[in-house]
């Protein structure tokens, strides 16, 4: 049991009820590019993609009904991704965070059949769970519909595009008599 926990177990194909019998951990810092449609969603930019830090956690747990009982799995993550403000069409950095319990049943229909039924997230045992899909598609629902500067960068001055102008203007405001001057001479 005290083998390095990260090797005893495949995230691509999680053997759920063992992962959840083991109480077993899992957690991992990957950049954002492991993750492709996420990585899709951000707007390209010069510096390297983010670390996506996530963690998994497995538990079995009694059914309230003295059932028995179901395997679950905590996933958290963190990150964050750059997207476009639609405000002032910049890069702006939106942080996500992941939090959520899933039960697990058997398969897919049965997933379907008790989905109306119960207020828990609900994934199926087998086929057996890639964890990065699962975590990938939890980033995804919380990206923002209208990604947004809490406070937008202060916009430059539009004059500041044609630099003889705007210096010209500044030489003015900061000394209106030297163009009198200039007149004198
Ligand atoms: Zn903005």
């Amino acid at each position: 049991m005290k083998t390095n926990p990260n090797t005893a177990w495949n995230p691509d194909r999680l053997d759920m009820r063992a992962f959840a019998q083991a109480g077993a951990h899992l957690e991992a810092d990957e950049s954002l590019s492991v993750f492709e449609r996420m990585h899709a969603e951000a707007v390209p930019t010069d510096a390297a993609p983010a670390l996506v830090r996530w963690a998994a956690q497995g538990e079995m747990r009694a059914a309230a009904s003295g059932g028995a009982p179901a395997a679950w799995l905590h996933v958290e993550a963190d990150t964050h991704v750059p997207l476009t403000c639609q405000r002032c069409l910049g890069v702006v950095d939106v942080p996500l965070v992941v939090d959520r319990w899933f039960r697990f049943v058997a398969d897919e229909a049965a997933a379907a059949a008790e989905d109306d039924d119960c207020e828990e997230d609900l994934l199926a045992l087998e086929p057996r769970p890639n964890l990065r899909d699962v975590l990938e598609d939890e980033l995804l629902m919380e990206l923002p519909l209208v990604p947004m500067h809490e406070t937008c960068p202060v916009q430059v001055p539009m004059q500041a595009t044609d630099p003889q102008v705007g210096d010209a203007e500044a030489e003015v405001r900061k000394n209106p008599f030297a163009s009198l001057a200039r007149l004198k001479k």
